[in-house]
């Protein structure tokens, strides 16, 4: 019986009786008391004490020094399986509430992958995941809601013939009126030539519904780009989405959560919206150190983390947005614009850099007032 977990957006598997050395002690000892309190709800005929036993017995062996467990709560089904002398051929996943009800994991879909790649067949996981996990081909489910149901072997699930993912809200370009139609064109036409894009315009004259539609401007996604794009969902704890995804990070996001630096480390915003796009408002809002880091993991398709010794993927077509001037109106027919040119200067010197490094084609988003 295998367990397995995430980290980044690479699934692993561990041995279920491996699990408790190959995590902090800290964790560890979370881990156990969940797996404690499930099994003295459930109906597995092992008094307390035998239960305290066995779980002492897996945790006391020497702490491991392979690879860190930094999240072990897919695993607590297993343990807790293993524990209650229940057996299942294959990878079992599920974070155990105190209750003995199984819970939905982070990264469900790279999880199966690697369970896939190593030869596993079946896996046992939340019922809730079943659309989720049933995007990876080639691994018999089955599914739980509880302890119990685990420890009976769990329910086969009905046969569905595609997993039915939730679409996304449906954007057309025809939606758009002229002159952001004109504008959307000429974006798209660069988008689909593989560009980065920067959208100029006044306030209210559509960048961000030009935006939203430049998804669309992107070939349909492959097979294999479809199981990329759900991985990184998975393993940031999304639901599935059909097509590419769009992700608009607003200015004050912080630079962990644009740059995937979080703790644990998960999927942030550049890989989020690898395969699809990264839209950025306000460009000139963000914070310099935003600016000056995009290029690499955009350029490279790819982000590093040394220390852990992983890599992310984030391959996006980066659409930014900003305005003429500070005030808007720049250049604009009708409207008189209050900057003064050392100001706009400035407005525009804060970009100058990354607009270059990415090559950004600009796009002027014209209005009617
Ligand atoms: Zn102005």
């Amino acid at each position: 019986m295998w367990a397995g977990f995430v980290e980044g957006t690479q699934g692993y598997l561990v041995q279920h009786d491996d699990v408790l050395v190959r995590t902090s002690e800290r964790a560890a000892k979370e881990t156990a008391y969940r797996v404690r309190s499930a099994l003295e709800c459930a109906e597995v005929g092992l008094e307390r004490g035998e239960i305290s036993e066995r779980i002492l017995r897996l945790a006391s062996e020497e702490r491991s020094t392979v690879r860190m467990i930094h999240s072990p709560a897919p695993c607590d089904l297993a343990i807790a399986m293993s524990i209650s002398g229940a057996k299942f051929d294959g990878l079992v996943l599920g974070e155990l509430s105190l209750q003995g009800h199984v819970r939905s994991v982070r990264g469900v879909v790279p999880i199966l992958l690697e369970a896939k790649r190593q030869g596993i067949k079946r896996a046992l996981i939340p019922a809730y995941q079943f659309d989720e996990a049933s995007i990876v081909p080639g691994i018999k489910l089955v599914q739980c809601f509880n302890l119990d149901d685990a420890i009976n072997g769990g329910h086969s699930p009905e046969l569905t013939t595609f997993p039915p993912i939730a679409p996304q809200i449906h954007l057309h370009p025809d939606d758009l009126d002229e002159p952001a139609r004109g504008a959307y064109d000429q974006a798209a036409e660069a988008v689909a030539a593989g560009r980065h894009v920067l959208l100029v315009g006044p306030p209210g004259s559509g960048k961000t519904m030009i935006a939203r539609r430049l998804t669309l401007a992107l070939d349909v996604p492959t097979v294999e780009e479809q199981l990329e794009i759900a991985t990184v969902r998975s393993a940031a704890g999304l639901e599935p989405r059909a097509g590419r995804p769009f992700r608009a990070p607003h200015h004050t996001a912080s630079y962990a959560a644009i740059f995937n630096r979080g703790r644990p480390l998960r999927p942030g915003e550049v890989t989020l919206a690898h395969r699809g796009i990264l839209f950025l408002d306000e460009l000139p809002e963000f914070p310099s150190t935003v600016l000056d880091s995009l290029w690499i993991p955009i350029s490279e398709g790819v982000t590093w983390h040394a220390t852990r010794g992983m890599r992310m993927p984030s391959k996006a077509t980066v659409i930014a947005a900003m305005m003429p001037c500070p005030c808007g109106y720049d250049g604009i027919e009708g409207k008189v614009c209050r900057c003064t040119q050392r100001r706009i200067d400035a407005y525009w010197k804060r970009v100058q850099k990354v607009i270059g490094q990415l090559d950004m084609v600009e796009v002027r988003v014209p209005t009617r007032y």
